[in-house]
């Protein structure tokens, strides 16, 4: 089966650089699947799990912050801000990430900063989503 060139990057590392067989991204208007050879565009990436087929019938999900995706050429970058497999979540870290998220949302807050919170509190719920996801194999 065709292949195209996919890269990975969060803000603080590659996450994954090679070959792809499919590959579904979760987009604000729902998820979008790309296969080798689709047309080149942009598409924004939501908080979420995107999952890549890397060898045939192998899924890896991905827990992603927002970003975007860009096809050129049969080559897909993905540049998001923060991106985990599910077993290198912390979960503590997250429950904890939530719980101050959520105690923020009950202050008063600028606009800027309940942005801020709002975002955080996305990727936290979506890491724990993830990770108990896997944990009781659902
Ligand atoms: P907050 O969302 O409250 O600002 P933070 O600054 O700790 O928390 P992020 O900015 O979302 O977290 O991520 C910073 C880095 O830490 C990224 O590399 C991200 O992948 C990683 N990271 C954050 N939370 C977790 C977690 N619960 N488990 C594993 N890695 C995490």
């Amino acid at each position: 089966m065709e292949t195209f060139g996919l890269k990975i990057i969060a803000s603080d590392k590659v996450f994954y650089e090679g070959r792809c067989r499919n590959l579904v991204i979760p987009a604000p208007d729902g998820e979008k699947g790309i296969l080798p050879n689709h047309e080149n565009m942009v598409i924004a990436i939501a908080v979420g799990i995107a999952r890549m087929e890397v060898e045939e019938g192998k899924w890896t999900e991905v827990a992603v912050g927002t970003g975007f995706a860009e096809i050129v050429n049969n080559r897909v970058t993905l540049l998001v801000d923060t991106a985990e497999r599910p077993e290198d979540i912390d979960v503590r870290r997250a429950e904890e990430q939530r719980e101050r998220a959520e105690e923020q949302m009950r202050q008063k807050q600028s606009i800027q900063e309940y942005y801020h919170t709002r975002a955080s509190l996305a990727r936290a719920m979506n890491r724990l989503r993830l990770a108990q996801d896997k944990k009781w194999n659902i």
